[in-house]
């Protein structure tokens, strides 16, 4: 066997959370036979298979019964290429703003928008990630996976992931999928997406009138530099909520109560609410109890201080999520991925 395997290894340094879980067993995986090699080992041991990038979207509550394996697949290709619409392809194990960079620097746009998101690119389909009005949907191509249940590839097409607001069929089937690599379809043509309220003033701030791709990416890194805690000094999983969708009854009904709401109308009639707002208004923006915490500037955001447990960080969550149905009738759906003992595909 080529994989290496890691005997109760320590997971701290693998979610962003900063946990102290142990794995049973920890492997990376550099290449398909890799992956192909943990999961034939995951199905003769009949061991749970916990497949992982940067864990920073993790919420681990226990000690992992399972292999975890670490993708760190390298590679990025252009694989079509006519003139103006270009097909780059990476590996699941790339760092994601790294990959974004890169795309940058070949002149091709569309990725600008999610800069600086931590984590690789194979999780990117996870939950459709999104920033600054932008999804990845917006510009994805195809991806190939692994199907854990029957070993084979399988290609997947834009309509076939299911892409919705931090969803997707791979979050909707957890533990199946175990994506390799994928395709996003960009431009050399630069068609900007400033409309996010900061974006804008950030550029003129940063006096740049007529901006490019790489402004825009710039900026936001700059935005998130300043709002957001990085996981290396502060743990945390970037928001931690969703932000809900009401009819436009609720949130009509909610603003009159609440003057200061803040809601965005969607499409298809619904409203989608600030959690952020709704947080703080319930007064939690700073709460911490021992090491779990919500953070002082991004309500939507919980921290770990050092030694919180994930069942303390999970605790905190739902006494979160039963103030806000309390308070204001609204369910807030967790946006991290939590893992508790026996909830992992065996
Ligand atoms: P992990 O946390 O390792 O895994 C997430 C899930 O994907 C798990 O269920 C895991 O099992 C699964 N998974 C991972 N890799 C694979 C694979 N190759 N195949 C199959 N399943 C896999 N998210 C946004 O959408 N927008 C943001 O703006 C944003 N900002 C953030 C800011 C901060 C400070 C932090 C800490 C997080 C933020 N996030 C954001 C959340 C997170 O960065 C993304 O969800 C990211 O895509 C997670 O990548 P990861 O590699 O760390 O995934
Ligand atoms: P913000 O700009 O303070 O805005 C608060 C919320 O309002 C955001 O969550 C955003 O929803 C929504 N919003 C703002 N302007 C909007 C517009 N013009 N149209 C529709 N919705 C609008 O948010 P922030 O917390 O600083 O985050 C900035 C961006 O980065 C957001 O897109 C956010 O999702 C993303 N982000 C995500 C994470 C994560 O872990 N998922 C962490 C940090 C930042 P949306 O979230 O739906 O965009």
């Amino acid at each position: 066997m080529s994989l290496q395997l890691q005997v109760d290894a320590s997971l701290k340094s693998f979610n962003s959370f900063g946990v102290d879980v142990r794995a049973s067993l920890l492997a990376e995986a550099h290449t398909d036979s890799d992956v192909r090699e943990a999961l034939q080992y995951s199905v003769d041991q009949q061991l749970p298979l916990l497949v992982i990038g940067g864990g920073s979207n993790l919420l681990l509550t226990s000690d992992v019964h399972a292999l975890v394996l670490r993708m760190v697949s390298r590679g990025i290709r252009i694989v079509a290429d006519n003139a103006q619409r270009v097909v780059v392809e990476a590996e699941a194990g790339e760092v994601w703003h790294a990959f974004v960079l890169w795309t940058l620097e070949q002149g091709l746009s569309g990725l600008e928008n999610l800069s600086l998101i931590p984590g690789t690119v194979g999780a990117a389909p996870m939950q459709n990630i999104g920033a600054y009005g932008v999804e990845i949907k917006d510009v994805f191509e195809g991806l190939t996976a692994l199907d854990r249940y029957t070993g084979k590839l399988r290609e997947f097409s834009l309509t076939d992931c299911e892409f919705g607001y931090r969803d997707s069929v791979f979050k909707q089937q957890p533990g199946r999928w175990l994506i390799l690599r994928v395709r996003f379809a960009l431009s050399r043509v630069e068609r900007l997406h400033l409309e996010y309220g900061p974006v804008r003033q950030r550029l003129s701030e940063l006096g740049v009138e007529r901006p490019t791709a790489s402004d825009v990416s710039r900026a936001i890194c700059s935005i998130r530099s300043e709002k957001l805690p990085d996981p290396a000094v502060l743990g945390n999983a970037g928001s931690f909520f969703k932000n809900p969708l009401v009819s436009a009854q609720q949130a009509d009904e909610l603003k009159s109560q609440y003057p200061g709401l803040i809601g965005y109308p969607q499409a298809d009639g619904q409203v989608k609410l600030a959690a952020g707002w709704l947080i703080e208004t319930a007064g939690w923006k700073g709460f911490r109890e021992a090491d779990a915490g919500v953070h002082r500037l991004q309500s939507l955001v919980l921290v770990n201080y050092g030694a919180a447990t994930g069942l303390q960080l999970l605790a905190l969550a739902q006494r979160i999520q039963a103030d806000i149905q309390q308070r204001f009738a609204v369910q807030l759906e967790m946006e991290p991925n939590v893992y508790k003992v026996g909830n992992l595909a065996g």
